[in-house]
């Protein structure tokens, strides 16, 4: 029973009004008081960040019967490893808790004082420990633009592209919490009627606009997950910025797919989501024609409506809005992902992180990168205030955001938010 998402509950701590942590969101993180030394693993409820291994120490959580120490690591990887039943167990507890007809913790001012924190008196961390990250190009709208852009209209999608979900397995290593700036790469490109290439800064330095969900332990090396079980071994998604450097990925890509054009960064936000916080909003995906083979044949709502958005802040100027998305555009779901990833018997671990592609939507302000939006740098897109951008430029800070809204519920995101520095 999921008890915590009971759109009626109202939580003693404060939840300003649109906030994308409701007491029915309770998201997982890792984070730092700034007065402390200890890393926790922790939730949100408006403003609030919660220390849960103070909350375990003090006995709050004895009935779930969890490993001592499970919350004081620099990690959720092993809290996902309990799995699915663990995962709901402790949002139910968390949810009865902080409602506003429970006293237990309420009442014991100096309980609170150790468990509770503002926001602004914590640091967040990378909330898991990424083992493996793979990326899916599973927007239609997107292969097609780029399609488009560099074979032609006519071979805008390549002939296996509406029969698997396509992927590559990318880099874990650079991949960075919201808030951490980045440098731009330097790299190979080769300019336009050039004989050779060149060396230096990019000049296309791009975002992509994608979420990613986080795993657990999956089956052994060999076996694989079907598609109606895939939700079971999918723990949350977090908002996800892919960082593209498109004048390097243009040079290098072909035959084996991106690699420096990618792998100098991508930024993540700080809260996973859990799937379970987002049952409320699940939707249908796109009509699949021609229907997929077998093993990715997916039925119902196996996909959610989640409102995404892009935005472009230059140094000392307000942020302009530049891109208005949905997850729910994907063609190809996040079971249908990882029952590919695994057909072959790959096996996946707690804390693998497989990004969606960039979500693309059907109209031109709903192209999530800059490639497609100033469509390869023909069209700039205009900015608040003053100004306009073809791609991104040094010092400018992209931020994404995301939320599901319904009957009065919005469970969100918060962002993913990051500057560009210039080149090292
Ligand atoms: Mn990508």
């Amino acid at each position: 029973m999921l008890t915590a998402n009971d759109p009626n509950r109202k939580s003693w701590l404060n939840v300003p009004l649109d906030s994308d942590f409701p007491i029915q969101n309770i998201p997982f993180g890792v984070f730092i008081p700034y007065e402390d030394d200890a890393t926790t693993i922790g939730t949100r409820i408006g403003n609030t960040a919660i220390d849960l291994s103070a909350l375990h120490q003090y006995g709050y959580l004895d009935g779930l019967k969890l490993p001592e120490d499970v919350f004081l690591q620099d990690t959720l990887n092993d809290f996902i490893t309990l799995g699915r039943p663990t995962w709901r167990a402790m949002r139910n507890r968390i949810a009865e808790l902080f409602d506003e007809k429970n006293n237990e913790l309420r009442q014991s001012e100096e309980h609170c004082k150790h468990i509770l924190y503002g926001l602004h008196e914590v640091q967040m961390l990378m909330p898991v420990f990424i083992q493996d990250y793979t990326d899916f190009y599973s927007s239609r709208e997107h292969a097609e633009n780029v399609g488009t852009m560099f074979r032609g209209k006519e071979n805008a999608l390549m002939p296996n592209w509406l029969h698997l979900p396509v992927g590559y397995h990318g880099r874990s290593s650079s991949i960075v919490i919201s808030g951490e700036p980045l440098h731009r790469p330097k790299g190979q490109r080769k300019p336009k009627d050039a004989d050779a290439p060149v060396f230096g800064p990019s000049q296309q330095m791009d975002f992509e606009l994608e979420m990613a969900f986080i795993t657990t332990d999956g089956k052994a090396l060999g076996e694989r997950i079907e598609v109606q079980e895939a939700e079971d071994y999918i723990f949350g998604m977090v908002l996800f910025n892919d960082w593209s450097a498109r004048d390097i990925q243009a040079w290098e890509y072909v035959p084996l797919g991106p690699f420096l054009g990618k792998n100098f960064g991508s930024s993540i936000s700080a809260w996973v989501v859990t799937l379970d916080a987002l049952e409320p909003f699940r939707t249908y995906s796109p009509e699949q024609k021609p229907a997929p083979l077998d093993y990715l044949k997916s039925e119902g709502k196996k996909t959610f409506d989640i409102e995404l958005e892009v935005l472009i802040k230059p140094e000392g100027q307000e942020e302009s809005k530049v891109c208005h998305s949905n997850f729910k555009y994907l063609y190809w779901n996040i079971s249908q992902q990882l029952a590919h990833h695994t057909v072959n018997g790959c096996n996946v671990n707690a804390g693998d992180m497989m990004a969606s592609g960039t979500i693309s939507g059907p109209t031109e302000d709903s192209y999530g990168s800059m490639l497609e939006l100033s469509w390869r740098g023909s069209k700039p897109v205009a900015l608040k205030g003053s100004g306009s951008r073809t791609f991104i430029e040094d010092m400018d800070t992209v931020i994404m955001r995301g939320h599901c809204k319904k009957e009065g519920i919005r469970i969100g995101f918060g962002e993913v938010s990051a500057q560009v520095l210039p080149a090292l």
